[in-house]
C-alpha cells in the first residue's frame, strides 16, 4: 500500500519550498489564472517552473489549482495554460469545471487531473461518474462523515483526497455568493472575502439578538483533524489536505511538521497513542489563530 499523501497549500514560492522542506508530499499552488484564491495565488509560469525543480529535488510533487468556475470570457488561452503546465511538469490539476478537465484529457496532457472539492462529491457513485470520465482522484466533500469516507474507500474506485485541516467554507463545498452580495468579490472566481468568517450583529428588526461580547460567526471553528488520521491511513485514502492558501509561513512550517509527525508515527508503530496526538495537537495550537472542531466528521447538524 502507498504511504498516504500529506498535500499542503502554498500561496508563493518560499511559502512552497517551506512546506516541502517540513515534509509536504505535495504541494497544491495557484497560477495567476484559472484559479480559485486568486488574491493568494501569484505563482508566474517561471515560479511553477522553479517550483516543480524543487519538488522533484525533493521527491515531492505539485498540484496547481484550476478550479474557477469559468464564465464564457473565462476560458480565453485556456489551452495554452494547460499545455504549459504539462510541458513544466506538475503532477496534477485540481478542476471544478467539466469542460476543463475534459479539455486536459483531450490534450492528452501527462498531468493527473483531480475533482475539486466543488462537485460535493459525497458518495461512491459520484466517484465512479468521475472515473468513467477519465478523471485521475476526487477530493470529497468536507461535508462528508467518517462513514462515508469509509464505504467509498472501501469502494476502491479512485485515489480519495479529504481535507484534514484549516477553513471549512461553511456553504456547501464553496456554493456560496456571500462575499458576490457583501463585497462584491466572486468567490467562485477567486476573489472571497471569507465573509462567512466575518462577525456578525444579529438583529431581529431593532432587537439585537447576539450577544455583544461575542458576536455571531457563520463559521466560527476551522477544522482539525488529528483524530482522525490514523482511521483515514486504514481506509486507503490516498490524500490529506490541509486548507491554507494564504496563510503564514510560520503556521504552514508548524502545522505540516505536526501532521508529518503523526503521519510517520502512526506508519511506524501501528497506531496513535494518546501521548503522539495531545503532543501534535499542542505543536499545532502554536500556530492557530482561530478555534478547531471535527468538521462535519462526527456528523451533520440536524442528523
Ligand atoms: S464566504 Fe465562506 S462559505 Fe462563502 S465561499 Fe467564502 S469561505 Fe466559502
Amino acid at each position: 500500500m502507498n504511504k498516504i499523501e500529506l498535500l499542503a497549500p502554498a500561496g508563493n514560492l518560499e511559502k512552497a519550498k517551506i512546506a516541502i522542506l517540513y515534509g509536504a508530499d505535495a504541494v497544491y499552488i495557484g497560477g495567476k489564472q484559472f484559479s480559485l484564491r486568486s488574491r493568494a495565488s501569484n505563482f508566474s509560469i517561471d515560479e511553477i517552473a522553479e517550483l516543480v525543480k524543487f519538488a522533484n529535488a525533493h521527491n515531492s510533487h505539485v498540484h496547481v489549482t484550476v478550479n474557477m468556475l469559468p464564465h464564457e470570457s473565462d476560458l480565453d488561452g485556456i489551452e495554452d495554460y494547460l499545455k504549459t503546465l504539462d510541458l513544466i511538469g506538475v503532477h496534477a490539476i485540481i478542476v471544478a469545471s467539466p469542460s476543463i478537465m475534459m479539455l486536459a484529457k483531450k490534450l492528452g496532457c501527462k498531468f493527473e487531473v483531480h475533482v475539486s472539492t466543488q462537485h460535493s462529491s459525497t458518495n461512491s457513485s459520484a466517484v465512479r461518474f468521475w472515473e468513467e470520465k477519465g478523471m485521475d482522484r476526487v477530493v470529497l466533500a468536507r461535508e462528508c462523515q467518517m462513514e462515508d469516507i469509509r464505504s467509498i474507500c472501501e469502494e476502491n474506485i479512485l485515489p480519495i483526497e479529504v481535507f484534514i485541516h484549516g477553513g471549512m467554507c461553511i456553504s456547501f463545498s464553496g456554493r456560496c455568493v456571500l462575499s458576490n452580495h457583501m463585497t462584491l468579490r466572486d468567490a467562485n472566481r477567486g476573489g472571497c472575502a471569507q465573509s462567512c468568517r466575518w462577525k456578525y450583529h444579529l438583529m431581529d428588526g431593532e432587537t439585537e439578538l447576539s450577544d455583544p461580547t461575542n458576536l455571531f460567526s457563520m463559521s466560527s471553528k476551522d477544522l482539525q483533524a488529528v483524530d482522525y488520521i490514523e482511521d483515514f491511513i486504514h481506509m486507503g485514502v490516498a490524500s490529506l489536505k490541509i486548507e491554507g492558501r494564504m496563510k503564514s509561513a510560520y503556521y504552514l512550517a508548524t502545522v505540516v511538521s505536526s501532521y508529518r509527525m503523526l503521519i510517520d508515527y502512526i506508519y511506524e508503530h501501528g497506531h496513535a497513542d494518546e501521548k503522539i496526538i495531545e503532543r501534535v495537537k499542542k505543536e499545532i495550537a502554536k500556530a492557530e489563530n482561530r478555534p478547531t472542531g471535527p468538521g462535519f466528521y462526527n456528523g451533520l447538524p440536524g442528523y
